[in-house]
């Protein structure tokens, strides 16, 4: 058996093929996750350990039987829309949740943490591309509960030594193409999966959230990474912390953005159906463009985005839509 690593959210999109990713390079992946959001049938890859963020005791047995080398930390609440409604819902369970998770990682002695964080930290600056050195200005309650969790892996590294690789993602998109996990949310709220769930007739219709914003075709502007590739990069993550390489911030984007109108386009290309649209209002708490100065992941962690095209990540999030999904 190769070395363990605890995955919280194992059982949720990014977390779910994380552990395959994982299993495949010979680790043993140990899913911790709470089910809130998370799917038991999407735990296929290693052991599954039901439990919150916020039971200590819980965790710290869990350390204690598994003795992981690593922790990589993919649970949390993350709708922008929910967090702009329900604040302390999303500092209560991240925040909190999180410093309970780190706490019992330290008292553990494992001290190399990856951490899942997001592009929505830098807030609203329009037109420059993203890069690390970027000032964070979270404009939404979501992106200021994970910058505040990067501040606590921060303190913690100073005060006890904890080594963390932490990301920023961009917008992650796309399915595992063999089929074995894939994107499933209830409620559905990201913009690839809804537009095909618009093209299916599983929804009656995409509503747009806003086409008055200052971008070409006035929709908002994101950088989207396909999740095995994104996977791949918390593989080399941990490779960069087995290294004693030390703490590290990486975006993890490709630094092209697409609008709201680009994806509608290739997804009909993709598909080769039609997408029923309806014009809507702004949602509160979305930046303009989003899109990554990404130089970093791909020199330092020699991370190449390869999947990453629109194109292969609607076409694997429709193969995932239509022959995918869980018995549950
Ligand atoms: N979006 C949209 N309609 C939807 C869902 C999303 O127009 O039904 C837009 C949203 O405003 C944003 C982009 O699509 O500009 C990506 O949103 P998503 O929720 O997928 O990811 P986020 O950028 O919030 O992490």
């Amino acid at each position: 058996m190769g070395s363990t690593v605890l995955v919280t959210g194992g059982a949720g999109y990014i977390g779910s093929h994380a552990c395959k990713v994982l299993a495949r390079n010979g680790y043993t992946p140990v899913t911790y996750d709470n089910l809130s959001t998370g799917w038991s049938a999407a735990v296929k890859f290693g052991p599954f350990e039901q439990g919150d963020l916020l039971d200590r005791e819980r965790l710290d047995d869990v350390f204690a039987r598994y003795q992981p080398q690593a922790v990589m930390h993919f649970a949390a609440l993350s709708q922008v829309g929910e967090s702009m409604r329900q604040p302390g819902m999303y500092w209560h369970n991240n925040v909190c949740g999180s410093l309970n998770l780190i706490e019992a990682a330290v008292a553990a002695g494992c001290l190399d943490f990856v951490f899942s964080s997001t592009c929505a930290t830098y807030g609203d600056q329009d037109n420059v591309l993203l890069d690390e050195s970027c000032d964070q200005r979270p404009i939404n309650a979501y992106a200021a509960s994970k910058r505040a969790i990067e501040d606590i892996l921060d303190n913690f590294g100073e005060a006890y030594g904890l080594r963390s690789v932490i990301f920023r993602y961009f917008n992650v998109a796309g399915a595992d193409p063999e089929g074995e996990v894939g994107e499933f949310h209830q409620p559905e709220t990201h913009l690839i999966p809804l537009i095909l769930d618009a093209i299916d007739g599983r929804r009656a219709a995409l509503t747009i959230y806003g086409e008055d914003y200052d971008t070409p075709d006035g929709t908002c502007i994101r950088d989207y990474v396909h999740v095995l590739d994104l996977v791949e990069a918390h593989l080399l993550g941990l490779r960069w912390l087995e290294d004693g390489k030390g703490s590290r911030v990486f975006n993890l984007g490709t630094g092209k953005g697409f609008s709201v109108r680009e994806v509608l386009d290739r997804s009909r290309a993709v598909t080769n159906r039609d997408i029923p649209v309806i014009a809507g209002q702004r949602r509160a708490g979305d930046a303009t463009r989003l899109v990554s100065g990404s130089a970093r992941a791909e020199q330092e962690l020699g991370w190449t985005p390869g999947r990453s095209t629109l194109d292969e990540m609607i076409r694997d999030a429709w193969n995932w839509h239509q022959h995918g999904g869980y018995d549950l």
